[in-house]
C-alpha cells in the first residue's frame, strides 16, 4: 500500500519516497488516517516500529491547513522523556517536512537557554521539547500555548518512569481544552491508562506490538559468565565476530565509562554515552557510531533510550537490566524495519533472579550457550517457567478488598498487565522518595546525579533551572 493511500499530500510522500520508505509500517497504516481525519490517538508501539513517522507525517499535513504560528506561540507540541529522543524526533519534522513551509523548533536542558528563546520569538509550528525545559521557558515568557492545536506525548510510559508526571500535568494545566492529542507509548500500564483517560478524547487505539513480545526478527541468546571476565568476553566477541556496529548496555555510567576504556585498550574504538557526558559529547559519539567510525557505542538505558540507530545488526547486554521491561526497550534496538538483528546477554550467577523476570515477561527461555573459555566457575541457575509453562495465560488476580475511604475504581486502573511498580521496582530504585538530591546535581532531562555506579533514570520532581552549560541547539528551519 503506497504512502498517498492514506491520504498524504505529495510533499510529504515526496519526503517519505526520498527517505527510501516504499510501504508504511503497520503502526503508520493505522495510525495516520486516524490523526488525519483529527481523531485523538493512543498508540502501543516501541521505538523500531516507525512511530515518529506515524505521527509526524498526519500532523505535519494537519497544520499546513492553518494559519502559520505567531510569535512565541507553538502550534504542535511533541514532549519526549530524553534530549536524545527530543533531537531525533526534531530531525524527522525537519525530514518529513522538508517541502512545507513550517518551521519547527526543539528545546531541551543541558544547553544555554538563550538560542531556544531567540528561536521561539519567530513562532513554531512544530515544538519538540523535553518537559523541564518547557516549563523553564514558559516561565520566562519565551512560550505561550494560546494558539496550540495538537499534543503529542512520546514515549508516555518512559516520561512516567522517569518521574515527568507531575511537569506534565504542569504543562497539560496550561494547554487550551480544544486540541487533538496523540499519546505513544510502549506499553500500556495502569499509570499511562489513567493519564491517557484525562488527557485524551474517544481515542483511537493502535497496537501494533503485542506487548512485551520482543521483535521477532531479533535471534537472542545469552552467555552465562562470571562477571570480572564480561569485558574480556565481549572484547573478544567483538573481535573474534568483527562486529562493526555494536550498541552494548551497561547499567551504571561508571560501568559504560570503564567497559569504553577497556575496548579502547583493545584497539576497539569505542564511546561510552551517559547521562553524565556533555551534550557535545554525547552527539558526538552517537554520530561516530552512525558514521561508523565508533565501532562499539557502550551505553545506559537512559541515554540510549529512543537512539534512532538504523537496522543495528548486534545488541550486547554488558549487564541485565534492573527493570525486565528495559529487556524488550533495548534489544528494540536491533532487529529494526524488518532487518535481523542478534541480541547476546552476559549473564553471571547474581543476575539469575533478573533474568528470570526477563524471561517470564517475553514468555519464553532465552537459549544458552556457553562458550569456551568462558564457561562459569559460578553456575547461572536456570529460570524456572512459570507455573502452567510459558505462554500460558495469566491467571485473573483476585479482586482486594477496597480499603476504607480508598476511592472507588481505583482497582480497575490496572489494566492487568502487571501490578503498579512499587517504589522499590521503579527504575532507579536506589532513589530516595524525597528525590533531595541537590539541584545542580539533577540537569534538565532526566539524568541521575553525578555519581560513580549509579544507575540513571533519576526522577525530576522539581522545577530546574535553566541549564548554563553548552550551546544551544533548535532546529529552527527557516
Ligand atoms: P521509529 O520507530 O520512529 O524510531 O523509526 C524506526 C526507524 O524506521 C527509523 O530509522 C525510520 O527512519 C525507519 N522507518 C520509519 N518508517 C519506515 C517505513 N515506512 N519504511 C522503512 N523504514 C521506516
Amino acid at each position: 500500500m503506497p504512502f498517498a493511500s492514506l491520504g498524504l499530500s505529495p510533499e510529504l510522500a515526496r519526503a517519505v519516497a526520498d527517505k527510501g520508505y516504499r510501504e508504511p509500517s503497520p503502526i503508520q497504516s493505522q495510525a495516520i488516517p486516524a490523526i488525519l481525519a483529527g481523531k485523538d490517538v493512543m498508540a502501543a508501539a516501541q521505538t523500531g516500529t516507525g512511530k515518529t513517522a506515524g505521527f509526524t507525517l498526519p500532523m505535519l499535513q494537519n497544520l499546513t491547513r492553518g494559519q502559520r504560528a505567531r510569535s512565541n506561540r507553538a502550534r504542535a507540541l511533541v514532549l519526549t522523556p530524553t534530549r536524545e529522543l527530543a533531537a531525533q524526533v526534531a530531525e524527522s519534522v525537519e525530514a518529513y517536512g522538508r517541502n512545507l513551509p513550517l518551521r519547527s523548533v526543539v528545546v531541551f536542558g543541558g544547553v544555554s537557554v538563550n538560542p531556544q528563546m531567540q528561536a521561539l520569538r519567530r513562532g513554531a509550528d512544530v515544538l519538540v521539547a523535553t518537559p523541564g525545559r518547557l516549563l523553564d521557558l514558559y516561565s520566562q515568557n519565551a512560550i505561550k500555548f494560546d494558539d496550540l492545536e495538537l499534543l503529542v506525548l512520546d514515549e508516555a510510559d518512559r516520561m512516567l518512569d522517569m518521574g515527568f508526571i507531575r511537569d506534565i500535568r504542569k504543562i497539560l494545566a496550561l494547554l487550551p481544552s480544544k486540541r487533538q492529542n496523540l499519546l505513544f507509548s510502549a506499553t500500556f500500564s495502569g499509570e499511562i491508562r489513567e493519564l491517557a483517560r484525562g488527557l485524551l478524547n474517544a481515542p483511537v487505539e493502535v497496537d501494533v506490538s503485542p506487548r512485551n513480545s520482543t521483535a521477532r526478527t531479533v535471534t537472542q541468546v545469552l552467555h552465562p559468565v562470571d562477571k570480572g571476565r564480561k569485558p574480556a568476553l565481549v572484547s573478544q566477541l567483538i573481535r573474534d565476530n568483527n562486529w562493526h556496529q555494536v550498541l552494548i548496555f551497561t547499567r551504571t555510567k561508571h560501568g559504560a565509562n570503564r567497559l569504553a576504556q577497556k575496548l579502547e585498550r583493545d584497539g576497539i574504538q569505542a564511546a561510552a554515552i551517559h547521562g553524565n557526558k556533555s551534550q557535545g559529547a554525547r552527539t558526538k559519539a552517537l554520530a561516530g557510531f552512525k558514521d561508523g567510525t565508533v565501532q562499539a557505542l557502550v551505553a545506559t538505558d537512559i541515554a540510549a533510550r529512543g537512539l534512532d540507530i538504523h537496522q543495528l545488526p548486534q545488541v550486547v547486554n554488558f549487564d541485565l537490566p534492573q527493570v525486565a521491561e528495559d529487556y524488550v526497550h533495548r534489544i528494540g534496538r536491533t532487529g529494526r524495519a524488518g532487518a535481523d538483528g542478534q541480541a547476546i546477554s552476559l549473564v553471571c550467577a547474581e543476575e539469575s533472579k533478573l533474568l528470570q523476570a526477563i524471561e517470564k515477561l517475553i514468555q519464553k527461555p532465552i537459549e544458552r550457550v556457553e562458550l569456551p573459555g568462558y564457561q562459569p566457575q559460578e553456575a547461572v541457575p536456570e529460570s524456572r517457567p512459570p507455573k502452567g509453562g510459558y505462554g500460558a495465560p495469566a491467571k485473573p488476580k483476585k479482586p482486594k478488598k477496597p480499603k476504607p475511604g480508598a476511592p472507588e475504581g481505583r482497582q480497575s486502573d490496572n489494566d492487568g498487565d502487571k501490578a503498579p511498580a512499587k517504589p522499590s521496582q521503579r527504575r532507579n530504585p536506589r532513589r530516595k522518595p524525597s528525590g533531595n538530591a541537590p539541584r545542580k546535581d539533577r540537569p534538565q532531562g532526566g539524568q541521575a546525579p553525578r555519581g560513580e555506579g549509579r544507575s540513571e533514570g533519576q526522577p525530576n520532581r522539581r522545577r530546574r533551572r535553566p541549564s548554563r552549560a553548552g550551546t544551544a541547539r533548535s532546529g529552527d528551519k527557516s
